[in-house]
C-alpha cells in the first residue's frame, strides 16, 4: 500500500495505516450518528466495500479489525473471498447479478444485498452447496430517486419477499436501496425512510426481517437516522475508486 501517516503523540510514534485511520474515522462517525439517533452502535454493522480495490487493501482492513467486506463484480469478489477464505471475513455481494453469474456467488459468498427478481433468488438457493449456512439476502428496493433505475419495484417487494422466504438454502434477511446522491440532510433521508417504511409493512405482513441495508459513504448519517442496520462504505475507508 504505501500510504502510511505518522502520528507523533509525546515520546511515543504511532504508525498507522490510511485504512485502518479511516475505519476509525468511519466508526467513529457511525457512533456519533447512532447517538444523535438514539441508537446504539452495536446496531449498525460496517460493511466495507473493497471494489476495485486490491486484495493488499483487504487484507490492510482486515488486520485492523474488519470483518464484512462487500463487493460488485462477481469475479474479483470471488477471487478476494478464495484469497481470504482462512482469515474468517464475512463476503457480501451488492452488485448486479446476471443469472450465468449466480454460481460462484452462492458457492463463495455469505450474502446477497441485490436480489431483484425471483429467478435469480431460485438459481441461489438451488447452487448453494449443502454444507454451507443458508445464503443471507435482501431485495433490493427501486426506492423513489434510485440511482441505478435497478430494483424490485415497491408494490411488487411483498410478493418477492414472501417467494423468497420460501426457498430452502435461502435466509430473507432484508432489503437494500442505492438512492441517488443528494448534498441535503433532508433529501437523502426521504428515499432512505421509503426503505425503511416498505420494510416495516414487510414486517408487518409477518416476514422477520431484522437487515436494512443502507448508508454509503456521503449519506451514512442519513441512514442511520432512518434505522439502517448495515451501512456499505467504500470511499470513506479506501480512497476515491479509479476505473480506468
Ligand atoms: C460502491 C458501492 C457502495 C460504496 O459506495 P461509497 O460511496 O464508495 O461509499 C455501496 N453500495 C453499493 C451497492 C455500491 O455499489
Amino acid at each position: 500500500m504505501g500510504r502510511v501517516y505518522t502520528e507523533i503523540g509525546g515520546n511515543s510514534t504511532t504508525i498507522m495505516s490510511a485504512i485502518a485511520s479511516n475505519l476509525q474515522a468511519v466508526k467513529a462517525r457511525i457512533a456519533e450518528a447512532a447517538r444523535a439517533a438514539g441508537r446504539t452502535p452495536e446496531s449498525i454493522e460496517l460493511l466495507a466495500v473493497s471494489k476495485t480495490w486490491p486484495l493488499a487493501c483487504v487484507l490492510e482492513a482486515a488486520e485492523a479489525g474488519q470483518r464484512a467486506f462487500g463487493e460488485n463484480y462477481v469475479q474479483e469478489g470471488t477471487d478476494k473471498a478464495i484469497a481470504t477464505v482462512d482469515r474468517q471475513l464475512s463476503w457480501h455481494f451488492i452488485g448486479p447479478l446476471q443469472s450465468n453469474k449466480t454460481r460462484l456467488v452462492a458457492e463463495h459468498f455469505d450474502w446477497v444485498h441485490s436480489i431483484e427478481r425471483l429467478k435469480i433468488a431460485e438459481r441461489l438457493s438451488a447452487q448453494r452447496p449443502a454444507t454451507l449456512a443458508p445464503l443471507n439476502v435482501c431485495v433490493q428496493i427501486n426506492v423513489s430517486g434510485e440511482a441505478s433505475k435497478s430494483g424490485c419495484a415497491p408494490d411488487e417487494a411483498l410478493a418477492l419477499c414472501q417467494a423468497i422466504a420460501t426457498l430452502p438454502k435461502l435466509q430473507l434477511r432484508g432489503l437494500m436501496a442505492i438512492p441517488e446522491p443528494a448534498d441535503d440532510f433532508a433529501a437523502q433521508r426521504a428515499p432512505l425512510r421509503q426503505l425503511r417504511e416498505i420494510y416495516e409493512y414487510i414486517r408487518a405482513a409477518g416476514l422477520p426481517l431484522d437487515t436494512l441495508s443502507m448508508g454509503m459513504s456521503h449519506d451514512l448519517e442519513a441512514a442511520v437516522a432512518e434505522g439502517a442496520t448495515i451501512v456499505r462504505i467504500g470511499t470513506a475507508i479506501f480512497g476515491e475508486r479509479n476505473y480506468a
